[in-house]
């Protein structure tokens, strides 16, 4: 049975004090949790805050929304998986879709980071999803494979079980326009199918798969019902304590 994920990604959104809002009032609606895993995974400059504001619940994790591949050294601007790890961070987004069209990353660099993360122990997410011009060429599965097998290279089974892959379709970031549940249910599908050729069944099988794209609290319960959707990556979502909290708690009617 593999736990549901929901990860807040506020993007470079939220200040010290709106951080510490967000967490107070999230943890006022949720209560305590142990069913599903939240992770929130705020900006580097809101970290320390959101880390403060949990306080003593350890139940909702820490996420950062990139790193550097490399542990320390003349890398201005950059952060390294030691750094994130001295802020008590567990999980970190990896090639999210504005990182490789605006940032140039490439699934060669992700890997480099992917690899780093296992190292520092790093849970990282790996963000992968195909441009509505892919899709309507017909080649989804193509460009799915292509970046999983990039980004994953070289990983044990392990490790791969320690990573979540986050099945993103570019066309549905920030658009206001999810997947339905069948489409993300048709990719996911394929994911687990190749990460079983990368590795084996078993280890497939325990892999967490998040859907991310427009994912909304009137959504979210259909597209997390599906059988290999295992949670969600949310953006412009996440912004607000309340519909993140909804988002979760429609992850928790799946597991209970
Ligand atoms: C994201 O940034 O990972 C994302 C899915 O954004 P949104 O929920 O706003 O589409």
């Amino acid at each position: 049975m593999r736990k549901k994920i929901v990860a807040a990604n506020w993007k470079m959104n939220m200040t010290q004090a709106e951080s510490a809002a967000f967490v107070k009032s999230l943890l006022l609606d949720l209560g305590d949790i142990t069913d599903i895993e939240v992770v929130i995974v705020p900006p580097f400059t809101a970290i320390a805050k959101v880390m403060e504001a949990l306080g003593p619940s350890q139940n909702i994790k820490l996420g950062a929304q990139n790193m550097h591949w490399e542990q320390n050294g003349a890398f201005t601007g950059e952060i390294s998986a030691a750094l994130l790890r001295d802020l008590f961070v567990r999980y970190v987004v990896l090639g999210h879709s504005e990182r490789r069209t605006l940032f140039g990353e490439t699934d060669e660099i992700v890997n480099r980071k992917v690899r780093a993360a296992h190292e520092a122990m790093l849970r990282p997410i790996v963000c992968i999803g195909e441009t509505l011009e892919q899709r309507d060429k017909g080649n989804v599965e193509k460009i799915l494979s292509i970046q999983l097998r990039g980004s994953l290279a070289g990983l044990s089974e392990k490790e791969l079980h320690e990573t979540v892959i986050a099945y993103e379709p570019v066309w549905a970031i920030g658009t206001g326009r999810n997947a339905t549940p069948e489409q993300a249910q048709e990719a996911h599908a394929f994911i687990r199918h190749t990460l079983a050729k990368i590795s084996d069944e078993t280890t497939a099988e325990r892999v967490r798969i998040q859907y991310g794209g427009s994912v909304k609290p009137d959504n979210a319960h259909e597209l997390m019902s599906q059988p290999d959707i295992d949670g969600a990556l949310v953006g412009g979502a996440s912004l607000d304590p309340r519909s993140f909290a909804q988002i979760v708690k429609a992850a928790r009617e799946e597991e209970l």
